[in-house]
């Protein structure tokens, strides 16, 4: 064995410090008899197990589970923790996920015993306290978006615009109007097409113009009386405010169509301008996002939607009624056009306690200036990277901006290798190869929470990369050089993945 490579490692900040070495598994540890628990001796009468449970419910023999000390598992598992790549290592530059740094006072309130042991099914005469933070967060996101309603049970994104699709459904059925299709732009995300097309719409694509936003021409072309709605994210997947939101609404209106706001990418606005203002009728909100709470991983997120007026009665059930005098919660389930319900329980609370303990620690010119430093940092990274890396629409940008590789064309190099090269430079890779308008896209969302020399390390290392690939197109294709395992065949994993430790025999 041999000590990791300190050289490779300095300057790379702390994050791919754990990825020197290889973390043996649990299995190849063992030790026949080593045991990390001690039972005391047995102090209740022993019962015949198999005569309890039956002969086929018994295992005849132990199965072959690795035999550690309690600190071996220990140190393998902090071990493991320190190889994750995580926001509080380093600028994680997904793009369209806003991985921003989630305040740790936020991660508090969520785990007071008042909230965080909730149970689910607790009546609302028991569950006033969290029921009232319920009803001020809807209230908070119906003003943050211009809506008039908040739902907050939608478990993510894709369940938020599953339910706003539903209500556009709901709302023209219950008009008798049979509606068959939905207009999407060609840069939207993949959840609103399939969002629709779970709600049997027929998704039909809308090309984005030259300068990369939608145009209304493009819009009165396809709109017509069997669409139902037009889905429409702003700022769109490039990080281009869509500048004809309000006569595309319009457009969609005259002809009795409802418009989706997807607000995944609220950072770049909230606080600044209003979906709602702009004619938008229903949107959702990624909290993973937007409101301070930390995703990936798959934890539970939330996607709460925000409806007009127009569509309230659709909304999921059941319904926060506040009463006043004396101020009490309700939950209302009797809205006979309601999509019905959506999530059990309260829905995801701990991301709703988040949400609202970020929005109120902010305030409103807090929140304004979250967004205002989101779109300030994705600028100027775009004005100093311009200068090397080709931009495809090369306009000032909301909260991310998208490059592609077409100037390395001649170096054999691609996205793909670019984005294992920032592995070794100490750093999540950015989103890739989307949108699908951009050949080779690398999509950078900065989020408000770098400082102006965390940005300018990002850029070096992108700016490093780009001479390398000219100079030394090899050291870049064949990157990642410092994690222990370099490029894997990431079809053969999904296809046949190897899931069980088998002992050497
Ligand atoms: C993230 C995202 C979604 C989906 O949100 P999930 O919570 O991942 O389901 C939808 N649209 C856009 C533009 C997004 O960035």
């Amino acid at each position: 064995m041999s000590p990791p490579d300190r050289d490779a490692i300095e300057g790379l900040g702390h994050a791919t410090r754990g990825l020197a070495w290889e973390e043996p598994l649990l299995f190849e540890r063992s030790r026949p008899g080593r045991t990390g628990v001690d039972l005391d001796p047995l102090d209740v009468p022993e019962v015949d197990a198999q005569a309890l449970l039956g002969a086929e419910a018994v295992r005849e023999t132990i199965p072959e589970l690795p035999e550690l000390s309690e600190m071996d598992v220990v140190r393998h598992f902090t071990r493991l923790s320190t190889q994750n790549y995580a926001v509080e290592l380093g600028l994680y530059p997904l793009g369209s996920c806003t991985m921003k740094y989630n305040p740790k006072l936020n991660e508090k309130a969520a785990r007071l015993p008042g909230f965080a042991e909730i149970h689910p099914l607790q009546p609302p005469a028991l569950a006033q306290g969290i029921l009232g933070l319920m009803a001020n967060l809807e209230d908070a996101l119906a003003e943050i978006s211009g809506m008039d309603r908040v739902s907050l049970q939608p478990a993510a994104g894709a369940q938020g615009e599953l339910a706003g699709i539903m209500m556009i459904r709901a709302l023209h059925e219950q008009r008798g109007d049979r509606r068959k299709k939905v207009l999407i732009p060609d840069s939207a995300h993949g959840t609103n097409p399939a969002s629709a097309a779970l709600n049997d719409f027929e998704c039909v694509p809308i090309p984005s113009g030259p300068d990369g936003v939608l145009h209304p021409e493009a819009v009165a072309e396809l709109m017509a009386p069997d669409v139902a709605g037009l889905m429409l994210t702003n700022p769109n997947t490039l990080g281009l405010f869509e500048e004809h939101i309000v006569r595309i609404c319009e457009i969609v209106h005259e002809q009795g169509g409802l418009v989706y706001g997807d607000g995944a990418n609220l950072n770049a606005l909230m606080g600044v301008a209003r979906l709602g203002d702009m004619g938008v009728d229903v949107i959702h909100f990624n909290l993973h996002k937007t409101f301070s709470t930390p995703h990936g991983g798959g934890g539970p997120g939330a996607g709460p939607v925000g409806v007009k007026n127009i569509l309230a009665p659709h909304l999921p059930v059941p319904i926060i009624r506040r009463e006043q005098n004396p101020e009490r919660y309700a939950l209302d389930y009797e809205f006979p056009h309601s999509i019905g319900r959506l999530h059990g329980g309260f829905g995801n609370v701990g991301m709703l306690v988040r949400a609202w303990a970020y929005i109120r620690s902010l305030g409103p010119d807090g929140v304004r200036r979250c967004a205002e430093m989101a779109v300030l940092n994705a600028n100027y990274l775009l004005a100093r990277l311009r200068e090397r890396w080709h931009v495809p629409y090369d306009r000032p940008v909301m909260h991310e901006c998208v490059l592609s590789d077409r100037l390395l064309e001649e170096t054999g190099v691609t996205t793909l290798d670019v984005a294992k090269r920032l592995i070794d430079y100490g750093y999540h890779p950015p989103t890739i190869y989307f949108p699908l308008i951009v050949h080779g896209a690398i999509m950078i969302e900065p989020t408000e929470s770098e400082s102006l020399e965390g940005l300018d390390r990002f850029v070096e290392a992108l700016l490093a990369i780009e001479r390398e690939a000219h100079e030394n197109p090899d050291l870049v294709r064949e990157a990642p050089h410092r994690t222990p395992r370099s490029r894997l065949d990431e079809t053969r994993a999904a296809r046949r993945p190897v899931l069980r430790w088998q002992p050497e025999s």
